[in-house]
């Protein structure tokens, strides 16, 4: 950017950093890539960061970007993964922790409203004191912000029990990329100065459409009762086999499971475990809600364990601490410099066709799964133990992952997370054609500078185009394997 733009955007009045040393943090975010990989995603240094108080500050900034056409990307905590909140051509990156707010709980509605740039954790923290909780948030808590998973359409904690995000949202406050500011109720229209717009335009738009800055959101008292169980399966089949019967149990909350292999590696990284063999599978199990409610999931549970003797039910005092280590998310990095994972869900029904399908793999991998719906399971398989601070080793693990999310998506699954830069090559497999095309049409009408976080899965780079991503997957992945095999991936 040039110095005299750099002078004009620091004359706006808002937090601003423009040093190189402070902008190359906004130039990744919480997935390692090889520094090699740098030249397919040039452009990912900012030219300065914003960091705006409130709305007022944001329409500044957004009216200086329309004037001088300049990319803006904006970030919550960037712990989205697949690039989303990181520029593509430079620009301005806006952080908008600063936007912090957090207003009055309407206990009568059992609503409230926050800024965007809110943290769950703080929010959750907020709510405590008051009696009151969250309904759902991503396991990402600690560091991830209101609006940045609105914009992902998060499953997390909770969802099993309350949904995805986009159903507790009343309403968002946005500024548009002219500048615009509006409200936009859940449901129905919102009349704008470029035309009519609704809440879906906004789920899943990936920093594309707009900033929120404040949201309505659905929360709830805290839970009279819990319960927490964590119960062990001999193998995959037999936790598959009643899977959608404990998602459909009274005051469900929560569902993890993982496999024997995934076990071995958190004691590579020093953690506890109870004893297991590699095939076994081991689920946690939450409810919560009213005493009644909780008591009929109980005696639920208490029947199909009676009913399937040989399923294990191991001690409270483990079971909870394996619920505390839901937002722990990575803990088996103490031990490994990176653990690229493949990231996708398939539906409940494929769950036990889908873990057959992949563990005929000639590969060992570790796997970690939530429960996210009654229809809907989260995967992230551990396939190797990437190493992205050696290029060759990293890229060697890559076709693991492409097998992985293409087995889910022929299952009826896709990868999750969202597209961000990163999952570009399978945006058929998240966002149907005519999805795409009324997506860019919108965009084309209500961002017509098209400098809302350019450079994604709309217009990405040559290399993360699908037919040239996959094209070269081919022909890279028996040379992949071979490499893989003999430089070992970490
Ligand atoms: C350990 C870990 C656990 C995770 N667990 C879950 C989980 O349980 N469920 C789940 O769904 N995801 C999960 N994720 C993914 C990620 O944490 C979530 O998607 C999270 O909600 C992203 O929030 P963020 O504030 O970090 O957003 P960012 O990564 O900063 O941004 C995400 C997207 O939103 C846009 N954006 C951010 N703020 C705004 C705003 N105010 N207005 C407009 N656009 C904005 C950005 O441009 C970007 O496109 C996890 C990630 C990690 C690392």
């Amino acid at each position: 950017m040039k110095r005299e733009l750099l002078d004009e955007l620091m004359g706006l009045g808002v937090d601003v950093v423009s040093t190189p040393f402070e902008c190359q943090f906004y130039g990744f975010d919480v997935t390692p890539l090889p520094k090699e990989t740098s030249w397919v995603f040039r452009g990912t240094t900012p030219d300065a960061v914003l960091r705006p108080k409130n709305t007022e500050e944001v329409v500044k900034i957004m009216d200086f970007a329309n004037k001088h056409k300049i990319p803006v990307c904006p970030r919550g905590g960037g712990t989205s993964g697949y690039y989303q909140s990181v520029p593509r051509s430079k620009g301005i990156v806006i952080e908008t922790l600063a936007l912090n707010n957090i207003s009055e709980l309407d206990e009568k509605e059992g609503i409230i409203s926050v800024s965007g740039g809110v943290i769950w954790s703080q929010l959750d923290w907020e709510l405590k004191k008051k009696g009151w909780t969250l309904k759902t948030y991503p396991t990402s808590y600690k560091s991830s912000t209101v609006a940045g998973w609105i914009q992902t359409e998060g499953l997390g904690v909770g969802s099993l029990a309350f949904g995805s995000i986009k159903k507790l949202i009343k309403e968002i406050e946005v500024v548009l990329p002219s500048g615009e500011v509006v409200w936009v109720p859940n449901e129905g229209l919102v009349e704008t100065k470029s035309g009519n717009l609704k809440f879906e335009d906004f789920i899943k738009s990936e920093g594309m459409m707009g900033i929120i800055t404040s949201v309505k959101l659905e929360v709830r008292r805290l839970p009279e009762s819990t319960a927490t169980y964590l119960l062990k399966f001999k193998d995959k089949n037999d936790f598959a086999l009643v899977s959608s019967r404990l998602a459909e149990v009274s005051s469900i909350f929560f569902i993890e499971f993982v496999n024997g292999s995934y076990m071995d590696l958190l004691v590579q990284s020093g953690y506890h475990t109870p004893k297991h063999s590699k095939e076994e599978v081991f689920a946690v199990i939450r409810l919560e809600g009213g005493k009644s409610d909780v008591g009929k999931g109980e005696k639920e549970i208490a029947a199909l364990l009676a009913e399937h003797t040989e399923i294990a039910q191991l001690p409270q005092e483990e079971a909870e601490e394996e619920y505390g280590y839901r937002l722990k998310y990575f803990r088996i990095k103490n031990a490994y410099s990176s653990v690229t994972p493949a990231d996708l869900s398939v539906p409940l029904s494929n769950l036990g066709q889908y873990l057959d399908k992949v563990s005929r793999f000639r590969f060992e991998f570790a796997y970690k799964g939530e429960i996210l719906t009654k229809e809907q399971c989260g995967l992230m398989f551990f396939y190797v133990l990437a190493n992205e601070l050696s290029f060759v080793r990293f890229m060697s693990a890559a076709p693991y992952q492409m097998e992985f999310i293409l087995s889910a998506m022929k299952m009826g699954g896709s990868p999750n997370g969202g597209i961000g830069l990163l999952n570009t090559p399978y945006v058929f497999g998240l966002r149907t054609q005519s999805e795409r095309e009324a997506f860019i049409q919108k965009k084309e009408t209500f961002d017509q500078n098209w400098i809302m976080n350019p450079g994604k899965w709309t217009d990405p780079p040559f290399f993360l185009r699908p037919s040239i991503y996959f094209s070269g997957m081919k022909l890279l992945e028996p040379v992949c394997w071979l490499v893989g095999g003999i430089v070992g991936r970490w």
